[in-house]
């Protein structure tokens, strides 16, 4: 039994009942059926029918925001800003994927020579829930353009949304099984990766689960693509405009509750205007809301569990231990919900799990640093490598940072790392591999094929 919960006051929301092992094995066979169809349909025609499933989310995006607030507890605007930016990457990739995916000629000694994409089949995703609708679309909208099918295991605590979403692919007019969604435990994905089947893997999600993920597919050499956990580090500079930095840097940390991958998680500040920065981050972070996530008023809602909530308060608990200095927060309220306070830690150091691990909650570390070039150290001085941000007044001198000082996938000066369909996404080190999004997303689950005629 799979159950979903409401984190804001930990009622079961709804139970249920996981596939069979016969049932799963018919809906894969179905899928690669749908698949033989599908591949063949012109981009004309699947864009047409993933602009329908865009116009969806946007008629329906309250019903769907509301869904995702209550199984997980972010702010409900944040909801509608998902479902939003949902619609958006389903416009983008049906207006996009045939120029991605053009033969290209090259010259060779033969008559021709050209490279296609050609679609792999059915391609599992293994889905988080920290943005359910979100995270989801970015990985169907470019797999089923490519000509490829897609099927969902979804965060068991969210398989709600994970029905809605399969609704929508149905609703919009895509061909049954060319999107499915199963409800299914993590302990079943080992062995549906293995089913020959299934031709791709994409994970978003722990590094834990990336390990279990990319080891099940490489031991039966299949590709996958891996959008795993982060410790994103934001430099700030002497000639950072503060009240700027610090107003970036805490919307960024509490941005979906701090449960975001690319949150600002360790905050790098020079020696020189590190106390002024930790006293306007205080102060900033005690004036953000915390509660019913209806409720508009409220920056922050429950976090999605209480598990992972005790969870973030072990590891802050475990860095006052070893030297962090508490400045705001870090209590359990008095509350049947899974609510954790926005938190400051200060004088965080590596060996602290502030530091050291990722903290996927509202609670900040803050890092005193001699100079840019300690601060540089200390920002690459981890096993993730997602994001990373630098704040200066000095435009080049911040995006010489960026482009060659900062080991991460994306590097933003003066702003907080987001996410646009428009640019490639994802990480380097324990954050994974491989990327999503933009021309480059598309072309992950492709098979990249040669072609020369004499
Ligand atoms: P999670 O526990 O790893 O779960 C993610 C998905 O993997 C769920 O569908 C889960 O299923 C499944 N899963 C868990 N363990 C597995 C295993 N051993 N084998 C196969 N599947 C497994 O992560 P989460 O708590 O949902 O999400 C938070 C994590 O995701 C954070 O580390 C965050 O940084 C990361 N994340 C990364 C990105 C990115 O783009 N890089 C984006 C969002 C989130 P069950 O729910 O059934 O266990």
């Amino acid at each position: 039994m799979i159950q979903s919960i409401n984190p804001a006051n930990n009622k079961v929301i709804k139970t249920y009942q996981e596939i069979s092992d016969r049932e799963l094995s018919e809906v894969l066979s179905k899928m690669q059926y749908a698949f033989e169809d599908w591949k063949t349909k012109s981009f004309n025609y699947r864009a047409s029918l993933m602009k329908t499933a865009g116009e969806i989310l946007r008629s329906k995006r309250e019903e769907y925001s509301k869904l995702m607030t209550l199984e997980m507890g972010k702010p409900i605007a944040q909801s509608r800003a998902e479902v939003d930016k949902c619609a958006w990457v389903c416009e983008y990739y049906a207006d996009n994927a045939e120029k991605f995916l053009q033969d290209e000629i090259i010259k060779t000694d033969s008559s021709k020579s050209f490279v296609t994409y050609q679609p792999l089949g059915v391609v599992l995703a293994v889905m988080p829930w920290n943005f359910p609708f979100w995270q989801v679309f970015r990985f169907a909208a470019p797999t089923l353009m490519a000509g490829n099918v897609g099927l969902l295991k979804h965060a068991s605590n969210v398989s709600g949304c994970s029905l809605a979403i399969e609704e929508i692919f149905s609703e919009a007019g895509f061909p049954e099984f060319v999107f499915k969604s199963v409800i299914l435990g993590s302990s079943r994905v080992k062995d549906l990766i293995a089913d020959p089947i299934v031709q791709a893997v994409s994970l978003t999600g722990s590094v834990p689960a990336g390990k279990s993920v990319a080891s099940a597919a490489g031991s039966n050499i299949k590709k996958t693509v891996l959008e795993l956990g982060g410790s994103d580090p934001y430099v700030v500079l002497e000639d950072a405009d503060l009240n700027e930095a610090v107003q970036t840097c805490v919307t960024s940390r509490l941005i979906n509750g701090g449960q975001s991958c690319i949150a600002a998680k360790r905050f790098i500040v020079v020696e020189k205007v590190y106390d002024r920065f930790v006293e306007l981050y205080v102060d900033l972070m005690k004036q953000k809301k915390m509660g019913d996530p209806f409720d508009e008023s409220n920056d922050i809602g429950p976090q999605a569990s209480v598990k992972l909530r005790d969870e973030l308060h072990d590891q802050v608990l475990r860095s006052i231990k070893t030297g962090a200095i508490l400045l705001l927060g870090g209590f359990i309220p008095d509350s049947d919900g899974a609510y954790y306070p926005p938190t400051v830690l200060a004088d965080v150091t590596p060996g602290m799990p502030a530091f050291d691990e990722e903290l996927f909650g509202p609670v900040a570390a803050i890092i005193k640093a001699k100079d840019e070039d300690e601060a540089i150290k200390l920002a690459n001085k981890s096993v993730f490598g997602l994001g990373a941000a630098v704040f200066t007044k000095d435009i080049t001198r911040g995006e010489k940072i960026a482009r060659e000082k900062l080991n991460a996938g994306s590097c933003f000066v003066n702003q907080f790392v987001r996410s646009d369909p428009r640019l490639p996404f994802g990480g380097i080190k324990e954050s994974g591999y491989g990327r999503e999004l933009s021309v480059f997303g598309i072309r992950e689950f492709v098979n990249i094929k040669t072609v020369v005629v004499k």
